[in-house]
């Protein structure tokens, strides 16, 4: 580390008063102006110690630099990635990407009035469920549905309202965590039900849910293993069983799908198919849940469907109105449902499906275009075109691969760290990851437009050189 160097890094109150972020004061809140100038200097800092610069800025060239950031459109901190991860689902990155279409017709509603809840036909109030109720049904075969915020407050309402002050029994190997701040057990607790574990974490039988029955069961609650997998001896008990022992004794059977594809897997493509919705609807579950940003592919919302009698009750429950969607996710969940009524209509219209269904030799040809694009904006970068392996991602599918393809990339002088990290750092962030001493750029979870930003990216990366700054 380069003591003399880090020195020299300008101080936060030489940069405030400098004639030109004085300046910037009147116009954005102090604050900001502060923060940008923080961030820079933690930059410089990070790279001097870490050896990657030789110089720092002079405090009225670091004043310039923060000045443009923030008069270029910096402030905002939520901003477009690219993701060149391949995973399609990634929860970080916003799982679900819902494209042009249905983010057009978020920004249609957005930017206006609508008829969120009014009904136009009678001139007076509606309800904003009306808008997705009967294409939900539809698509399910369910009875009745409702939707919520997410699945997590879906399962919450589900639960609080039929299992609260009741014995709710669910499998050892069902106690799943979602995301580290979503475990049933908790969420259990939270909306009053009791919890009754029945069968052991690999094996659960039908036996071990009539003794819960026999000891006062109310509710039975499966659990989608949405994120993990477990394999060798396991044995689980199936909705149609579950729902035929719940009926004999009067007691309902709940099912948190967690992912929810509402296709069987093989209609897709796909080569493990997933339970759809649908199927658990006619297999007897009287509820069941799932998000819409997983393999559903809309925005986030929690989609209950079931028995009439029973989602008018929920939505009874007062906690529905804390839990209330807004009204664009609605507009986008009116979108997607209306490109879910056949296998292929969702797979054309629907990104997340549109990308998982990629075959393999899709995913070849594209990588091919991309590294055709590189190598035309810029000769200092090293490509590669591979063969990998890419993931569902957000919960669902585990254990699934997607055969896909890559372009590894790298520049001479430079460590794989280092280009993935310039590639994350730029005003539209490249996600990609490292592979063997090269940075990965898988072409499933890429858009249109996106293979020119990343060659310009490489290009400039390329041309700046390695160990001399940004
Ligand atoms: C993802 C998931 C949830 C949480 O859903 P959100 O929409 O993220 O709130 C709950 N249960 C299961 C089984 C899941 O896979």
């Amino acid at each position: 580390m380069d003591n003399l160097l880090l020195r020299k890094i300008p101080k936060i109150d030489v940069l405030l008063s400098s004639p030109i972020l004085e300046k910037l004061c009147g116009k954005y809140p102090y604050a900001l102006v502060k923060d940008a100038a923080q961030t820079f200097i933690s930059e410089i800092r990070r790279d001097v110690i870490s050896g990657r610069v030789k110089s720092v800025p002079s405090a009225a060239q670091a004043a310039e630099e923060i000045a443009s950031r923030l008069e270029a459109g910096d402030i905002y901190s939520l901003k477009r990635v690219i993701n060149a991860t391949g995973i399609v689902l990634h929860t970080n990155l916003g799982r679900a990407p819902l494209g042009k279409a249905a983010a057009a017709r978020i920004a249609e509603i957005a930017e206006g009035y609508s008829n969120l809840e009014y009904d136009i036909d009678l001139g007076s109030r509606g309800s904003r469920y009306a808008h997705i109720e009967k294409l939900l049904c539809a698509v399910t075969g369910a009875e009745a549905a409702f939707v919520v915020n997410n699945n997590a407050g879906a399962v919450f309402l589900m639960l609080n309202t039929f299992a609260s002050g009741k014995k709710v029994a669910v499998s050892r190997g069902e106690l799943v965590e979602i995301g580290g701040s979503f475990r049933i057990p908790e969420i259990m607790a939270r909306s009053g039900a009791e919890l009754m574990e029945v069968g052991t974490t690999n094996k659960t039988h039908p036996a071990d849910y009539e003794e819960a029955l026999d000891a006062g069961a109310e509710v039975l609650l499966k659990v989608h293993a949405s994120n993990f997998r477990i394999t060798g001896f396991t044995e689980s008990v199936d909705i149609q069983t579950l729902a035929a022992m719940a009926r004999a004794r009067d007691a309902l059977t709940i099912y948190d799908m967690g992912s929810g594809l509402l296709f069987p897997g093989e209609s897709l493509g796909l080569m493990q198919g997933e339970y759809p919705a649908g199927k658990a609807m006619r297999d007897g579950a009287d509820l069941i849940s799932f998000s819409a940003d997983k393999l559903m592919g809309s925005a986030q919302a929690g989609i209950i469907v079931g028995k009439k009698e029973l989602i008018e009750k929920l939505k009874k429950n007062h906690l529905a109105r804390m839990l209330r969607i807004d009204k664009l996710s609605l507009a986008a969940l009116e979108y997607t449902l209306k490109n879910s009524v056949s296998p292929d209509l969702a797979a054309e219209n629907i990104p997340t499906l549109k990308m998982l269904t990629r075959s393999e030799s899709q995913c070849l040809d594209d990588a091919h275009t991309l590294e055709k694009a590189i190598r035309a904006s810029t000769l200092r970068v090293e490509t590669q075109v591979l063969l990998i392996d890419d993931e569902a991602g957000g919960g669902s599918l585990p254990g699934v691969t997607f055969p896909g393809a890559a372009v590894a990339v790298s520049v001479e002088g430079m460590e794989a760290a280092e280009l993935e990290e310039k590639l994350r750092r730029r005003r539209v962030p490249v996600i990609a990851r490292i592979h063997r001493q090269a940075v990965l750029l898988s072409v499933r979870t890429l858009s249109a437009g996106d293979h020119e930003e990343i060659a310009a990216a490489l290009s400039e990366i390329a041309l700046k050189g390695g160990g001399q700054g940004k």
